[in-house]
């Protein structure tokens, strides 16, 4: 399964707000075996929202859109992705229902947050008021991070990929010197080689199987210089 995310909202584009919840979302994708081939940030901004939701749902399994689902004006994020699939949006009986017994009771509140795309699967918002909803395989939730992550956990489920197996070498050596080793490495094993600098070099090997994964690993630690032995 692969998967591709996008945020929504201006304050992500100014740098005003921190974009944690696309961190947040390929961590959890990526535990579940989803490959997340894409994440991109666009404005709340109707047109823009369509069209990249129509793109990435016509090339990836699933699409997860996070923010800009508030009563505000500035919120557009479920005319967007409704356009993106050619229908129209329309209050949700069930949505409406939820904000009516958790007290909001003002009409307009209730109309604007509770219109979904017309079709959707309704998704309750335990943390905050603002629905999300499902859309084919198109995932809408809110933007405030505690009410994203509760929303995810209630779908989590229908995120499932192909298990992987993760193991983590740390190297002692710049990165271009271990090229040759990265090919050879991921030549034999069939595995992942994946290479972070930072003060030393990560090297996270990924593979379908638990014991290539191990035994990867276990040859790059023969072969690359190891960071203990740097330091003395
Ligand atoms: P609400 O139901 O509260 O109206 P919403 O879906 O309309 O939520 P936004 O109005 O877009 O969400 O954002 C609400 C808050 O969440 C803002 O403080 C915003 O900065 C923050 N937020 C939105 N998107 C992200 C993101 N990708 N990462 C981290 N924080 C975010
Ligand atoms: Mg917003």
């Amino acid at each position: 399964m692969d998967a591709a995310i996008v945020t929504v909202g201006d304050e992500l584009l100014t740098g005003d707000t921190e974009n944690t919840n696309a961190t947040w979302l390929c961590a959890r994708l990526d535990d579940r075996g989803v490959d997340v081939e894409r994440v991109t940030t666009v404005p709340d901004r109707v047109a823009d929202i369509a069209r990249v939701v129509n793109e990435y749902h016509a090339e990836y399994d699933a699409v997860l859109v996070t923010g800009g689902l508030g009563p505000t004006h500035d919120d557009v994020t479920m005319e967007g992705v409704a356009a993106a699939f050619g229908r129209e949006v329309e209050l949700d009986d069930a949505a409406a229902e939820w904000l009516q017994e958790e007290g909001y009771a003002s009409e307009d509140l209730v109309t604007g947050t509770a219109e979904l795309p017309a079709g959707a699967r309704p998704l309750h918002n335990t943390e905050g008021v603002a629905p999300g909803a499902v859309v084919e395989s198109c995932y809408v939730f809110p933007g405030v991070p505690a009410e994203m992550q509760a929303m995810f956990a209630s779908v989590a489920d229908e995120f499932d990929g192909e298990q992987t197996y993760i193991e983590r070498v740390e190297a002692a050596e710049p990165e271009s010197a271990l090229l040759d080793r990265l090919a050879e490495v991921q030549d034999r094993f069939g595995v992942t080689v994946g290479s972070y600098p930072g003060e030393t070099v990560t090297l996270k090997v990924t593979a379908t199987d638990p014991e290539a994964a191990r035994e990867a690993a276990a040859w790059l630690t023969d072969h690359v210089q190891q960071v203990d032995e740097s330091a003395e």
